[in-house]
């Protein structure tokens, strides 16, 4: 596989370089398709089905979708009942991967926890669970792959930090375990800087030094709308690279205010489910 391109980006007069995997494919972006580098990598005929779960505008469902379709692979995914404005969605990720086969099961709220740890139970060699978000060890491998790539790419330049932002840490987490001689920058999007530590350590032991995590300017909730968020993106946009709108804007701002070296910024993907959000802040702010 060729390398994802590095653009660079001038944001209030300073520079940030930014690894394009949000390029790679329209649903299979960003660390998604870095987490399930193992997944793409396996021969269809090792595995007949993937099952997940999680929510259902959530961007590792899309991918899996997509890498199931390409595969041939049958994939279900477990979420909580959905509500009457998600049924009515017109477009968005749920839809998309819907159009990709996906085949969706609500599960009753009181019983979702054990249902989803009994999803274990019963497997065959011939069944992969990806569990949400795609916080599986198996994503060292892709996310090596990427740290490879990207000691290639820099090692002409005096780049010594790397940013991405985190939902379940996995792809800060193992960029900066891949790469001891960078510094990896990255902050919670979803829950608060304690929640995050508490998800890095369900996959290992020990942080490792070089991870610097970021206080957000201030408590966010994921998901929710915020002016400033939409703002920025709009910022980067007019720059002419579009992010998502739940993850990347609080990373900006968290390197805009917090540092100032020359940083190379991880695209991880996410733009597809921009559509829902634009159309969510029109709503709310027109
Ligand atoms: C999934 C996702 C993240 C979070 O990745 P983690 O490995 O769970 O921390 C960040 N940005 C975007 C756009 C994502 O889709």
């Amino acid at each position: 596989m060729r390398y994802t391109s590095i653009d660079k980006l001038n944001i209030n007069g300073r520079i940030f370089y930014v690894k394009r995997d949000d390029l790679y494919d329209p649903h299979l972006s960003g660390n998604k398709f870095r987490k399930l580098h193992k997944l793409i990598q396996t021969p269809k005929e090792n595995l007949h089905k993937i099952i997940s779960y999680g929510g259902t505008q959530s961007n590792a469902m899309l991918a899996i979708a997509k890498l199931c379709f390409l595969k041939g692979w049958e994939f279900i995914y477990y979420t909580k009942p959905l509500s009457q404005h998600q049924k009515e969605q017109t477009d968005g990720n749920y839809l998309e991967a819907l159009k990709f086969g996906m085949k969706h099961v609500e599960l009753e709220l009181e019983n979702y926890k054990k249902q989803i740890s009994d999803l274990r139970f019963n497997l065959d060699e011939k069944i992969y669970i990806v569990d949400q978000g795609g916080a599986v060890i198996d994503a060292k491998e892709g996310l090596g792959v990427l740290a490879n790539e990207i000691t290639e790419q820099l090692k002409d330049s005096d780049v010594k930090s790397l940013a991405t932002p985190s939902g379940t840490g996995t792809t800060a987490l193992f960029l900066a375990k891949s790469l001891p001689q960078y510094k990896v920058y990255t902050t919670p999007c979803v829950g608060d800087v304690e929640y995050l530590k508490t998800q890095m350590h369900s996959l290992v032991e020990e942080l490792p030094e070089n991870l610097v995590i970021l206080e957000p300017r201030k408590k966010y909730h994921f998901a929710k709308l915020y002016p400033n968020f939409l703002e920025l993106y709009n910022r980067l946009l007019k720059k002419g690279i579009e992010f998502d709108l739940l993850y990347a804007p609080g990373m900006f701002e968290a390197l805009l205010d917090q540092t100032d070296e020359e940083i190379l910024y991880i695209h991880s993907g996410g733009v597809s489910g921009n559509k829902t959000m634009l159309s969510r802040y029109e709503n709310k702010f027109k």
